[in-house]
């Protein structure tokens, strides 16, 4: 465990090779702020979970990092306000499936990620509040609510589809179906109006099917998402596909899938971006732009990258911006 680190370090100035490789299944980072070496960030991760219950066929998460267990509220929100107090305008709450973050003190009192996400958004409304990733089979209504009901959590949701086809899903072990997942994208856009959703997929999963690629194609442009992690499947060693599945889509084919994933992708993209031209926008400053260090960079809720002329504005800062254009990557514009 990581909490054996300054006794590995002390035995490593007179052992050589100290090691320690067993994994903790209690360890969950409580009581351990982390020391942030880079000054003037805008923006921290914060774990409030670690390990993973849902053993989808392909990923070796479960085996690496053992079973959930969720951290102490009272410790994650004292982590949040040593942030605040240095200076962060944004944390991102951190776990495989935050959604089912689940705490219970000695008096058998619960809370779930809702409440623990409308604490965090209660520390400072003027920081912004963001959290990866979620299980659309945890994503619940409760969730979605709290995130409508404060201003400072972002309107964006990472929500890995992976594949389209019930049969691939099933083969994957998701515990959801394509309409379970369109259902939960339904509740995103009426419960929390104008949020982006991005999310993963994976193009040929072992035994999938023309038909099975058409479906995953199907629900991209039924979800409209705003960004995609496209991956083509590779078999992990020790995980129940590699183990039981053949890897049996022909590379050629899962290339010229992902190809398909990744144009249409582009068009959704586009078409959203599209559509942000003529808005004014609350940015986020993060930096100078990677191209010209007059221009800035800086995120909206809905975490669009937008690039604008810096004028007076600094790192840290909110700024309007109206959305005048966009590139492959970004959405420009002038600050207003
Ligand atoms: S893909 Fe995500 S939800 Fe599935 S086992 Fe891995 S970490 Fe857990």
């Amino acid at each position: 465990s990581y909490r054996l680190l300054p006794v590995l370090i002390h035995r490593s100035k007179e052992e050589r090779g100290v090691m320690h490789t067993l994994l903790s299944q209690q360890e969950n980072y409580e009581d351990i702020l982390p020391e942030r070496l880079s000054s003037g960030d805008i923006s921290a991760f914060v774990t409030i979970m670690r390990g993973c219950n849902n053993y989808c066929a392909y990923c070796v998460v479960p085996y690496v990092r053992g079973r959930e267990r969720s951290r102490n509220p009272q410790t994650i929100i004292a982590e949040v306000k040593d942030l605040v107090s240095k200076g962060y305008k944004e944390v991102t709450l951190l776990g495989q499936n935050v959604n089912s973050y689940h705490w219970e003190d000695p008096s058998g009192k619960t809370l779930t990620f809702a409440g623990l996400l409308g604490l965090v958004a209660e520390v400072n409304p003027l920081l912004r509040v963001r959290f990866a990733t979620s299980h659309p089979k945890d994503l619940s209504d409760d969730i979605l609510h709290v995130m409508a009901g404060y201003a400072n959590i972002c309107k964006s949701i990472h929500l890995p589809l992976q594949s389209g086809s019930d049969a691939v899903l099933r083969k994957m072990n998701r515990g959801y179906s394509s309409e379970e997942y369109m259902k939960r994208i339904e509740a995103v856009y009426s419960i929390v109006p104008g949020c982006t959703v991005t999310t993963d997929i994976i193009a040929g999963f072992c035994g999938e099917t023309e038909e099975d690629h058409q479906a995953t194609l199907n629900i991209m442009r039924r979800a409209g998402y705003d960004y995609a992690y496209m991956f083509k499947y590779n078999p992990r060693p020790g995980t129940y596909a590699a183990e039981h599945y053949p890897d049996d889509v022909p590379d050629e084919v899962k290339t010229r899938r992902l190809n398909e994933i990744i144009a249409l992708q582009q068009e959704l993209s586009e078409k959203n971006k599209q559509a942000e031209k003529g808005k004014i926008v609350e940015v986020l400053v993060e930096g100078p732009s990677k191209k010209s260090p007059d221009e800035f960079s800086g995120r909206t809720s809905q975490n669009r990258v937008v690039v604008f002329p810096r004028g007076n504005s600094r790192p840290g800062d909110y700024v309007n911006v109206l959305i005048t254009g966009y590139t492959p990557a970004t959405l420009t514009g002038v600050i207003r």
